[in-house]
């Protein structure tokens, strides 16, 4: 597959062709037919999140088309219209028990984690957990907005900002 990779740290990136993805046994494989660009993906060329290791492919504002499914996933189909929040639950540890996924202790963010979605193809661990599937009257570009820019705002305006229908 092609996908925007860098090498280092505060270098250009450059767009490379690169070994297509295989699905975890509980995760999948998603053609990526949309990609935000969000200043997270920016902190992380700068070189300010640890867990970013090189080389490394940016992105985790994504929507898109199952293309591969791991055999222990059984939720999802080869063909499905999917998208991922910005931070994958493990479904194993005391945060997602608790319903807390977002503070999942072994958590999975592509483009952070794991190659992201500047590229052809995109893995998403923990499916069954972490997939959200897409109504077929929303266009890609508009789901791959909710899973980072949208919860991130929501929760700013209605949960901390207490501004909104309830409060
Ligand atoms: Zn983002
Ligand atoms: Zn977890």
């Amino acid at each position: 597959m092609k996908a925007v990779v860098y090498e280092n740290f505060n270098l250009a990136p450059t767009v490379q062709t690169v070994p297509d993805p295989t699905p975890a046994s509980h995760g999948v494989v998603i053609k990526v037919e949309a990609s935000g660009v969000c200043r997270s993906d920016f902190s992380g060329w700068r070189g300010h999140d640890p867990v970013i290791s090189l080389p490394h492919v940016p992105g985790h504002e994504l929507a898109g088309i199952v293309a591969a499914v791991g055999r222990d996933v059984k939720n999802w189909r080869v063909g499905d219209r999917v998208t991922v929040p910005f931070v994958g639950g493990c479904g194993a540890c005391r945060e997602c028990y608790s319903g807390n996924q977002q503070v999942c202790d072994n958590q999975f963010q592509p483009g952070f984690t794991h190659w992201g979605s500047f590229a052809q193809l995109v893995e998403a661990h923990h499916a069954d957990l972490n997939l959200v599937g897409i109504p077929d009257n929303m266009d890609f570009a508009t789901a791959a907005s909710l899973g980072c820019r949208f919860v991130t705002s929501f929760r700013a305006v209605v949960d901390q900002g207490r501004v909104g229908p309830g409060n």
